[in-house]
């Protein structure tokens, strides 16, 4: 596909139910990381844009959107659900060009967003708020409101996975949302604009405004008619926002990134983990919050999982989305020199694994070979920070002592596993690891729509995903009646 099959607007932004100019005349190409051309032009929305989606989401909590019932709600979800369904190969089609990710990889992100529409229209309405038998001669109960307008910032990496876990689960709790999506990819977030639209969501309840971080992202949070922002993106820019927030005490949600190791044991099952161990690092080009960059192997299975591994890499081959191989390019020229930059930082490690750039890939596009290292000490450059890349490091440890303190040795804690068939190991492991997630003999666990999502330290806090996403976009109000 040379050019990008839009049923929507992409030089527009989707404030108030209909497809508006942008205050700005500025304009942002946004680029095929496949082959480095133009796709189209987006809007460069401007912070009067920006004010102009938090006055129309406002308009809607005050007028049709804020009356509906939650399970009335959760029927737009379900019908936006169904549509996205419909739409599922030419939404996966504008998520490959414009992401860089194999199709195949952008069909199951059009199936989690539906999924995410569904579950939360489907949760909405048995969340609710509690009695509270406190003193005669009173009535105490809670009810779960809305917090209002909810602004959501998000990356380019997984655009439909997010839009379904932070803006799904905000418009089933009844909050009306301002999304700015990346410069890098958005056209899926406007393709979702248009079929909400199409569904007859009330006007105001979703905007999409596209544009710079610096200016419409730094303008969605710091307005003081946002009253809560979920942000998916980079440490620095989530510091910044959490900052910013500070100033308006408004809450924030941050999904940050993370440096989620798998800890192999002595008694793991090899052949049921080697495809997580390699999989969850190079999806997505690498470019996953929860990708797994680290690799702890108990020192007797680590010549074996190395070579296993490394056997692995040697298979995987890199190429244009739509060629739909093992990996995509990462997304920008700019991406590629920060994963390249920490590839010449590892100077002092061997390169045991590395997989295949296609002959016929384009010259312009962003392409790196996945890669394998080995060699580093846990507090190795590479074993501490995002790469946000292709690039895994393994590391031997000697017992379950070492491998914890490697485990939780670094600033993030999003993502960890253990391959053991040893039981009481699991359970204690699962305690004693730090990170919002662990998996025993598995890694993402497919996904999980349902399963509560985030961080702690550098990889933020809050969790979206699962019903707990439907309390983090609410908040409770106690009812004190005194009736005598
Ligand atoms: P970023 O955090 O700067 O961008 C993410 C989103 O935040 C984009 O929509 C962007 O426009 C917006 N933004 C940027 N500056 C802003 C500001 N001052 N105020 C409000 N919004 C702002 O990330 P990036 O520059 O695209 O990528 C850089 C690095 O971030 C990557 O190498 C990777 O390590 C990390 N990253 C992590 C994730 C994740 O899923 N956790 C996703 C993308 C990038």
């Amino acid at each position: 596909m040379s050019q990008p099959d839009t049923w929507f607007k992409t030089n527009k932004c989707f404030i108030g139910g209909a497809w508006r100019q942008s205050h700005s005349s500025e304009t942002i190409n946004l680029i095929n990381p496949s082959d480095g051309t133009v796709i189209c032009d987006i809007a460069a929305g401007s912070s009067a844009d920006i004010n102009d989606a938090v006055t129309a989401a406002q308009s809607a909590l005050d007028g049709e959107w804020g009356k509906l019932t939650a399970p009335e709600r959760g029927r737009f979800l379900f019908k936006l659900s169904a549509l996205i369904l419909e739409n599922t190969e030419r939404l996966a089609k504008l998520e490959a060009l414009d992401v860089g990710k194999p199709l195949s990889q952008a069909r199951a992100d059009v199936l989690a967003l539906a999924r995410y529409l569904e579950f939360y229209g489907g949760a909405v309405d048995k969340i609710h708020g509690t009695t509270i038998p406190y003193l005669d001669g009173y009535t105490v109960y809670t009810l779960r409101e809305p917090h209002g307008v909810t602004g959501h910032i998000i990356p380019w990496n997984y655009p439909m996975q997010i839009i379904g876990r932070s803006v799904g689960a905000a418009l089933a709790m009844g909050n009306a949302c301002v999304l700015k999506p990346a410069e890098e990819a958005c056209l899926t977030a406007l393709a979702f604009a248009d079929l909400a639209r199409q569904v007859g969501l009330p006007a105001g309840a979703l905007n999409v405004v596209p544009g710079r971080g610096s200016e419409a992202g730094a303008a969605l949070s710091s307005h003081k008619g946002v009253h809560h922002i979920s942000f998916t993106g980079s440490v620095p820019t989530g510091r910044a926002i959490q900052a910013t927030a500070a100033q308006n005490v408004i809450p924030v949600t941050l999904e940050l990134g993370g440096k989620s190791p798998q800890l192999v044991f002595e008694d793991a099952d090899l052949d049921a983990a080697l495809p997580f161990l390699v999989n969850a690092g190079i999806q997505n080009a690498g470019q996953t919050c929860s990708a797994s960059s680290r690799i702890l192997v108990h020192q007797s299975l680590y010549d074996e999982v190395a070579s296993r591994m490394a056997k692995r890499y040697s298979a995987l081959r890199v190429g244009p989305a739509m060629a739909d191989l093992d990996l995509g390019p990462v997304i920008s020229a700019r991406q590629k020199s920060i994963v390249e930059g920490y590839l010449q930082k590892a100077d002092d490690l061997e390169i045991i694994g590395k997989g295949t750039i296609v002959e016929d890939a384009p010259q312009g596009g962003a392409y790196i070979a996945p890669t394998l290292l080995s060699g580093a000490s846990s507090e190795h450059v590479l074993a501490q920070e995002e790469i946000f890349g292709p690039v895994q490091v393994i590391i031997p440890f000697q017992d379950e002592e070492e491998a914890v303190a490697i485990a939780n040795g670094t600033d993030f804690g999003l993502v960890s596993s253990v391959w053991s068939e040893n039981g009481a190991r699991q359970m204690r492991l699962a305690k004693r690891l730090r990170s919002g997630q662990v998996f025993l003999n598995n890694y993402g666990a497919g996904g999980g729509v349902e399963l509560p999502f985030g961080g702690s330290g550098l990889s933020g806090h809050g969790r979206e995903k699962g019903f707990e996403a439907l309390y983090g976009f609410s908040t409770l109000k106690t009812v004190a009646a005194r009736h005598g």
